[in-house]
């Protein structure tokens, strides 16, 4: 029993037995769940965190209806896809009301699969093999993801940029190849013009990859990057690519893995945010699916999908079980009842306000970017040279979990943007506390 074992214990335990590469929260002095619910979760001593990490547990912890059709179809069957269930067919079905233009699933276990899917999807319909990718971009820890995620080159490992991925500059106004003023950041005429440069500089990619004999099977991109730094893509950009990447006989690859069912606020995904008539050709999703439980799905087109592996067609053990698929509809259910999306987006409005005013009061705040219950916060040393503050960053997460009891992260290539991605019940007091505990905290350190 987890509850009455110590947590020296099972650090111990865990050094002996796991590898040690496994990564892991506050690594100095690691976390111990004892208990989780709703927006909350317990330490090994029964005390209460406010959780604005986890952004997997998309409904809430352990949310008694998403237990309740878990432990239901537990009890009923487990099998895979090879034997026919309604609870299959009624997720796909709920998933697809959400994706016009796309009318076929299919199911897998984690992020990372489904990426790797979507690859094999794209390449069997097009005859190419290569991808294109952003710079930063995390897509899953395969050996072919991790080959498309820049955020995981050069750390030293056995890990390269292989020939058939090229990587194409980040859409980022703030820190990226082309630059807004401070003052322009939300200027519409600036980013307009921004998704067009960097529309073109992917042009330019597939461009190049032509000369050198090199085909293009996908673009992969999220709709607003996570891991990579919370960049949200200028207007028109995503439109603008997918038309030089079709031209090109390539296909739109979207990973929502961690944008969608409602993350973002108003709309189920992210790339339906800023242009609702880009439909992309491929979406891929995963963690908040299952709110815990193992399930992702690629979605796309009876056409693509039908393409698939020749004659060896697809299967995956555990991917669309009906447990896994009770997970999926239980959730997507939730976000109905519990009118989630509006609810997110009323919160996205709640924190872009209150964190405006946070940032007009510490410099050490460069950008504020997000939406919905997605918002990442940008600490820079200087608001000029936007020089990234990691350290900050890391005494902050700290201070928050000791005096605060708030559990927060930081990510983006230099670590030094704060992640706010809490589960949707999140409230707005929960709101109002953060925003207040960081603006405390902040004058505390005189930042
Ligand atoms: N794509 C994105 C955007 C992700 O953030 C992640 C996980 N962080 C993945 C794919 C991989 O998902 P998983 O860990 O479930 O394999």
């Amino acid at each position: 029993n987890d509850e009455i074992r110590s947590k020296d214990e099972a650090l111990y335990r865990r050094k002996k037995t796991i590898g040690s590469t496994c990564q892991i929260f506050y690594e100095k002095d690691p976390f111990m769940v004892s208990q989780a619910s709703m927006q909350y979760l317990y330490d090994e001593n029964g005390k209460k965190y406010l959780d604005c990490i986890s952004n997997v547990q998309h409904v809430g912890h352990c949310h008694p209806k998403v237990v309740a059709a878990i432990s239901k179809q537990l009890a009923t069957s487990t099998c895979n896809v090879r034997f026919v269930s309604h609870k299959l067919t009624d997720c796909a079905e709920e998933i697809l009301k959400t994706l016009p233009g796309l009318d076929t699933v299919l199911f897998c276990n984690s992020g990372s699969e489904a990426n790797d899917l979507a690859l094999r999807l794209a390449r069997d319909y097009t005859q190419h093999k290569d991808a294109i990718v952003v710079d930063h971009a995390y897509h899953g820890h395969v050996t072919t993801t991790m080959e498309m995620s820049p955020y995981k080159f050069d750390h030293g490992s056995s890990l390269r940029q292989p020939e058939w991925v090229h990587v194409a500059p980040i859409f980022d106004v703030y820190r990226g190849k082309y630059r807004l003023a401070n003052e322009d950041l939300n200027n519409p005429e600036k980013l307009e013009k921004a998704g067009q440069v960097y529309a073109d500089m992917v042009k330019d990619v597939i461009e190049k990859a032509e000369q050198n004999g090199r085909k293009i099977a996908a673009f992969f991109t999220e709709a607003l990057q996570s891991c990579g730094g919370q960049i949200l893509p200028p207007p028109g950009y995503l439109k603008l690519v997918a038309e030089y990447v079709r031209s090109h006989g390539g296909l739109m690859v979207i990973d929502e893995v961690q944008t969608g069912f409602g993350r973002v606020g108003s709309k189920y995904w992210a790339h339906q945010l800023s242009e609702d008539d880009f439909i992309p050709d491929i979406v891929t999703m995963g963690k908040p699916m299952g709110n815990g439980f193992p399930v992702s799905a690629v979605v796309t087109t009876k056409k693509i999908a039908d393409r698939l592996g020749g004659s060896v067609g697809y299967f995956n053990t555990y991917g669309g079980n009906p447990v896994a698929c009770s997970a999926a509809l239980s959730v997507m259910n939730v976000i109905k009842e519990e009118n989630l999306l509006d609810h997110s987006q009323k919160m996205g409005e709640l924190f872009h306000e209150q964190l405006n005013e946070l940032k007009k009061n510490h410099d050490c705040i460069g950008d504020i970017r997000g939406v919905g219950l997605f918002w990442g916060i940008d600490l820079v040393k200087d608001r000029e040279t936007r020089e990234p503050d990691q350290e900050l960053a890391l005494q902050l997460i700290l201070k928050l979990r000791k005096e605060r009891s708030i559990l927060l992260n930081a990510d983006g290539p230099h670590t030094n943007i704060l992640k706010i991605k809490p589960p949707l019940c999140f409230n707005a007091d929960d709101v109002k506390n953060t925003v207040t505990a960081l603006d405390e905290t902040l004058k505390e350190m005189n930042k």
